[in-house]
């Protein structure tokens, strides 16, 4: 029979965890302002652009986060070191700065705004904090902009993957998008996919819902029809060295779609000659998951069959998703995670997802 750990918090710090969903608040204008050239502070300025937050994703609003972080003055390295990196004994956390920008229409301005934020993520996070990592926040309305800003920030291996939404204006499997793969393969960077939406369509497949809730629950919706794309349209095909981590997704959804894809694609797979091997081993090879929230039943017999499902032991990545409140206290292992599965959960499949990452052994 296998061992089953308890989530005891001394569990955690004692296995040096790299946490691959953290978030800063999105940034206002004035934390921009110092990043923005003469133009662009004039546009944001003269146009009023500020609120860049996502409705889907209210990083202001108290009840989504998590006392120790509401609490205060100040939302900066300082409290995330005290209430996250030190109690959790983490190596390592990346940073997911999910901002309106995605859903900005004009190209130019998501392009300054992008590199802007960016600049802002290295100095007042990265710098401060050698434990530190981010995703690359990109312009995918304009994505010669969004190639650029990869290269201008190749040299810096504290960006580790370039960052996408759930929902945006099109799937991400469209070639439109492939410039933007092909220079994140070329330098190491993941492509991650965080819940969200661009609101360009409804969060529903039937229209827009009444509730919060709801657009939440239809988030998986989002990260399914990303999946498919991504399979379909051959982008795994085309660029196998870089992995896709879907970011707050949940996990038990996953299983399904992998078994009804596979099943689909032996009949129709005439109609896609360049998937030559079933979706489901495509998915195992370079899909990668989040752990936060995890949405699987308490029971840890049946998390360990949901596991089983996936059928793959390094598909599963750590997170806090800090200062989202998913868990209590720092109990951020599922209850009853296999043991076995713990040094890879933590740590490795996370160094195997992001060849850019170095991190202290
Ligand atoms: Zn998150």
């Amino acid at each position: 029979m296998e061992t089953l750990v308890a989530p005891r918090p001394a569990t955690l710090s004692r296995l040096g965890a790299i946490d691959c969903d953290v978030h800063p608040d999105a940034p206002r204008r004035a934390d921009l302002m110092p990043y923005l050239d003469d133009y662009w502070r004039e546009m944001v300025t003269s146009r009023d652009v500020d609120l860049l937050e996502l409705t889907s994703y209210p990083t202001r609003t108290p009840p989504f986060n998590r006392p120790d972080w509401q609490a205060g003055e100040g939302k900066g390295v300082d409290k995330l070191r005290r209430n996250l990196l030190d109690p959790f004994g983490l190596r390592c956390a990346v940073l997911n700065c999910v901002t309106g920008v995605h859903a900005i229409y004009d190209p130019y301005l998501a392009a300054a705004l992008c590199c802007a934020t960016n600049d802002w993520l290295a100095t007042e996070w990265l710098d401060r904090d050698p434990r530190l990592r981010a995703s690359l926040v990109v312009p995918l309305q304009n994505p010669q902009a969004a190639v650029e800003e990869i290269e201008r920030r190749a040299g810096d291996k504290r960006f580790v993957q370039v960052l996408a939404l759930a929902m945006g204006e099109m799937p991400l499997g469209r070639r439109f998008y492939w410039p933007i793969y092909e220079a994140a393969e070329r330098h190491g960077f993941a492509l991650g996919i965080h819940a969200g939406s661009t609101y360009r369509h409804a969060p529903s497949q039937s229209g827009f819902p009444s509730h919060l809730v709801e657009d939440h629950v239809h988030q998986s919706q989002g990260f399914a029809a990303q999946v498919v794309s991504l399979v379909a349209e051959g982008v795994l095909v085309k660029f196998p060295n870089m992995k896709v981590v879907l970011i707050e997704s949940g996990v038990s959804w996953l299983p399904g779609l992998m078994w009804r894809m596979s099943k689909d694609w032996r009949g129709a797979r005439i109609e896609i000659p360049w998937v030559k091997e079933p979706p489901a081993a495509l998915i195992r090879k370079q899909i990668r998951m989040t752990a936060q929230p995890f949405d699987a039943p308490l029971d840890p017999a049946e998390l360990e069959r949901i596991i089983e499902h996936l059928d793959a032991d390094d598909m599963l990545l750590f997170a806090t998703d800090y200062p989202h409140r998913h868990f209590d206290g720092d109990a951020a292992l599922p209850a009853g995670f296999p043991e076995r599965l713990l040094d890879r959960f933590v740590g490795e499949n996370a160094l195997s997802t992001y060849p850019r990452l170095e991190v202290l052994p």
